[in-house]
């Protein structure tokens, strides 16, 4: 991509990461995305789950493909209202407490009011709680600090806050000189953008797609069931564009397209892998191939739905996943490269 598209691509991603989105409640950043959609003239429908469906004819309308990415996140939920005045949550996705120790947080009442307040241990003063560095981070001890005068359940409820309100983390979303960006909800955000900007490219540049392209924004993948329904029947290869996971004995880095071989589900679709590859290897895109061992997309959850597709999942690399996340530019734009050759070639069946 030019360095240009990179720039609008890491512009979108700080709009995107910073509109609440927990898995649960994702009107608002639905909204968004289908505005984007609706002023570049591309055809979008939601789904009754709350998704949203675009689609651009190709030239083959029988045969259909479709690239997702999911705009939910991790989050929590109130769970219930301390006689202190503090909160308990629940979560919601898969993370451990530890990774939002600390943290600031918007608490979003039934009647869309919001509240800030930070997320902490309750033996968190270690003038206080000898056992503040040992005790466990768990639901009993993990608890939210309002930035308002409560000192009662009582107090929290006259604010309008209840069990069920959801809480979203502030993503603390910053770019780095050296072409780093660190937010939470890169995941799968940073591929949400890259989707858009695809679009973007697509209707700018006045390609013609070979077959009937849908981009499915989906909105429950943290929870296992994102992109598991509307899909055409016609649909016959089925991309998730979701992160590269990084650590110990990991290939995928920052800086190019994590291209996965097998993820907790199982091995994805060997032709397709290997069609990801030779684009990449035809076009100069950096990429690593790679096992994720605790994951599973939106594509593997179609797959157990019951879909007879071609499923692929491939995305930017991205480091701490599930907590304080970083990538880089070189990684978007090998990844929205790949994405952009990927659209325009022939269906490996
Ligand atoms: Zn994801």
């Amino acid at each position: 991509m030019t360095d240009d598209r990179v720039t609008e691509t890491v512009e979108l991603i700080k709009e995107l990461v910073q509109i609440p989105s927990p898995t649960g409640n994702t009107y608002e950043v639905i909204q968004f995305v289908q505005s984007y959609l609706d002023e570049l003239g591309i055809q979008n429908k939601r789904n009754r789950k709350g998704g949203l469906l675009a689609t651009i004819p190709g030239e083959d309308t029988s045969q259909h493909r479709m690239l997702t990415a999911h705009v939910d996140t991790l989050g929590a939920i109130v769970k219930e209202i301390k006689p202190s005045g503090r909160l308990r949550m629940d979560l919601i996705g898969g993370f451990r407490y530890n990774a939002i120790e600390g943290e600031y947080c918007q608490i979003e009442t039934s009647s869309g009011e919001t509240f800030t307040g930070t997320i902490l241990m309750h033996q968190t003063s270690v003038h206080v709680y000898k056992e503040a560095g040992t005790a466990e981070r768990n639901q009993k001890n993990m608890e939210i600090r309002l930035d308002e005068r409560v000192h009662s359940a009582d107090d929290v409820r006259k604010l309008g806050i209840e069990v069920g309100d959801f809480i979203s983390f502030d993503p603390r979303v910053e770019e780095t000189e050296s072409g780093y960006i660190k937010s939470r909800h890169l995941d799968d955000k940073a591929s949400v953008a890259l989707l858009l900007q695809l679009m973007k490219r697509v209707k700018e540049e006045g390609l013609t797609l070979p077959y009937t392209t849908h981009f499915l924004i989906s909105n429950n993948e943290e929870i296992g069931y994102g992109g598991n329904a509307s899909i055409s029947p016609e649909t016959v290869e089925y991309l998730a564009v979701d992160m590269g996971a990084m650590g110990d004995g990991q290939s995928t880095d920052e800086y190019s397209a994590s291209i996965c071989v097998k993820d907790a589900s199982g091995p994805y679709h060997y032709l397709l892998r290997k069609h990801l590859v030779r684009l990449a290897e035809t076009h100069g895109i950096d990429y690593k191939l790679d096992i994720y061992p605790y994951y599973g997309s939106d594509a593997s959850a179609a797959i157990r739905s019951g879909h007879d597709i071609v499923h692929g999942l491939v995305g930017p690399g991205i480091d701490s996943s599930h907590a304080y996340e970083r990538t880089h530019r070189d990684s978007l734009d090998h990844t929205g490269t790949l994405l952009y050759h990927y659209v325009q070639s022939k269906l490996v069946i």
